[in-house]
């Protein structure tokens, strides 16, 4: 007998083939008790404070500020103060290096990231590990590139940068949206204001270290805390020149209204209810993959998540076969865990308004599918759900849920499926399963979405422009795009 042979005999076959668990080690990241503003370089003791938790096991994790009116003036003033005396003068180059740098340290401390954004988020560890923590990254090479290059980017166009940026950002990409918002400001020669939002603040808390590593000047990047009423003050300061949000179309339409004459640039990146189209021609099990990751990345929690199914009457049964079958092996559970495919939903808040449009959706008439699933005690969790028989009058079909929910329609022709996949408030993205390519152009030029994937979704990458029509705002983040609502021109064409 080999020893190979030896070691097999010696191995007891498992019994069933369930994971064990995977934990990622927590301790790499170290927690402060409490964080201030990060503001013109340094931290400031904040006067008011609340606490951030973990939502998959409800445990505090750090005292946070919430930023006054008065502070917000404060760290407007301190970016004010960078771009003029300083910033602005600093050359392109100089200023992709710094770009290059902090793209370098968050990988180097990426795995630290990784960790924190799931422990604050509820997202799970694979997915800030290979996507959040890669992308963000991958947003500060592509813009430090762009940096010394703006007279090419914009030609004869004498490209410069606005002064004072406010960016507001959202829970379920925290870092990912700082890339997104900061990378072209700094590009562009702005200076920031930043507001995460008040479940996920602690990454871009951590991100003040990397800005003391990459030693940036004090007050170009200025980070503060705090909920609604911190971001509606950034909005409101005199000082600043540039809002930049992404969140929800009710409050993305209050900024709106709010900014409407003063001659401040604003770019709203909001929601959305995307249509994944699979035709009867679609090689059905990279499709069924193509759903999955649509709806249950990131537990949904996604602006441009397909969470509208449209099936092709003749493949609905297959493909609702296959889809509970694959709902079937996610995991659910730990954040931190390396095998969890679905982690935990990021608020109670959050968990309620899914909880609640699940409820009216079955009332609707709609029905329900859930896998057999064990849910951990404590923390916020809610079980991958289909609905079939859904009408397009639903509210699950027409309101974001931002769960991990979807609801399947079908559709006979192509016409059909355009009309039903364009029957929305809503422009973000759409998807598109076929095997020719001549239909996947058919649709594209007539569905009237920001992004459209074919074969595919979810897939980004920094050099692709990202926006949306309609209630999912305007203006686009990413690529050679995402540089201009950062810039004014010489000749006055925004
Ligand atoms: P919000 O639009 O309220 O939050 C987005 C950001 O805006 C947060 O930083 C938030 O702070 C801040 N904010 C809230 N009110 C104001 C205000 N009046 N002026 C300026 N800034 C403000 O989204 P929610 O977190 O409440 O989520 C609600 C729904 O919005 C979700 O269920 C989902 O449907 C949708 N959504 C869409 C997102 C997208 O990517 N398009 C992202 C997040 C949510 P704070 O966190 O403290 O509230």
């Amino acid at each position: 007998m080999t020893d190979l042979e030896r070691t097999h005999e010696r191995t007891p076959v498992p019994e069933d083939w369930t994971y064990a668990p995977a934990p990622e080690a927590r301790d790499i990241v170290t927690l402060r008790r409490r964080y201030g503003h990060y503001v013109g370089g340094e931290w400031l003791e904040p006067t008011e404070t609340y606490t951030t938790i973990s939502p998959a096991s409800e445990e505090p994790l750090a005292e946070i500020g919430q930023a006054t009116p008065a502070e917000v003036e404060h760290a407007v003033q301190a970016a004010r103060d960078a771009f003029e005396n300083g910033w602005s003068d600093v050359s392109p180059s100089e200023r992709a290096k710094y770009l290059f740098r902090i793209a370098r340290i968050l990988q180097e401390r990426s795995r630290e990231f990784a960790v924190l954004e799931s422990l604050n988020g509820g997202k799970p560890i694979k997915e800030s590990r290979d996507v959040d923590l890669p992308l963000s990254a991958a947003h500060f090479f592509y813009y430090a590139g762009w940096a010394d290059k703006l007279e090419y980017a914009f030609p004869n166009r004498r490209p410069r940068p606005i002064g004072v940026a406010g960016q507001i950002i959202p829970w379920n990409f925290p870092l990912l949206m700082l890339a997104w918002k900061i990378a072209p400001a700094l590009a562009a020669g702005n200076t920031v204001v930043l507001k995460p939002a008040e479940t996920t603040p602690l990454s871009a808390l951590l991100f003040c270290d990397v800005l003391r590593q990459a030693e940036l000047p004090p007050g170009v990047v200025n980070i503060v805390t705090g909920d609604g009423r911190t971001g509606a003050a950034i909005v409101k300061a005199d000082g600043v020149d540039k809002i930049a949000f992404t969140g929800s179309t009710e409050v993305g339409r209050a900024i709106q209204r709010e900014l409407a004459g003063t001659g401040k640039k604003l770019t709203l990146e909001l929601g959305g209810k995307a249509a994944n189209i699979i035709f009867d021609d679609a090689a059905l099990d990279q499709a069924v993959e193509g759903i999955i990751n649509g709806i249950y990345f990131n537990q949904g929690h996604v602006c441009c998540a397909g969470s509208r199914l449209l099936v092709q009457e003749s493949i609905y049964e297959p493909v609702v076969e296959k889809l509970k079958r694959r709902l079937a092996t996610l995991r659910v559970g730990d954040p931190l865990d390396k095998n969890t495919d679905v982690g935990a939903i990021n608020s109670k808040q959050q968990l309620d308004k899914i909880e609640e449009l699940v409820a009216v959706g079955k009332d609707e008439g709609a029905e329900i599918y859930q896998p057999p699933c064990r849910l951990p005690e404590k923390g916020y969790w809610f079980v991958p759900t289909v609905f079939t028989n859904v009408a397009q009058s639903y509210r699950i079909a027409q309101e974001e849920i931002f769960g991990p929910v979807l609801s399947i329609l079908t559709f006979r022709t192509p016409d059909e499926a355009l009309e039903k996949a364009n029957n929305t408030p809503y422009g973000l993205s759409a998807g598109v399963w076929t095997e020719k390519g001549s239909r996947i152009l058919w649709m594209a030029e007539r569905l009237r979405a920001g992004v459209i994937w074919a074969n595919t979704y979810n897939r980004f990458d920094p050099s692709s422009p990202f926006g949306g029509y309609k209630e999912s705002g305007f203006g686009r983040e990413g690529g050679r795009h995402g540089l201009g609502p950062y810039l004014q021109f010489e000749d006055g064409n925004g």
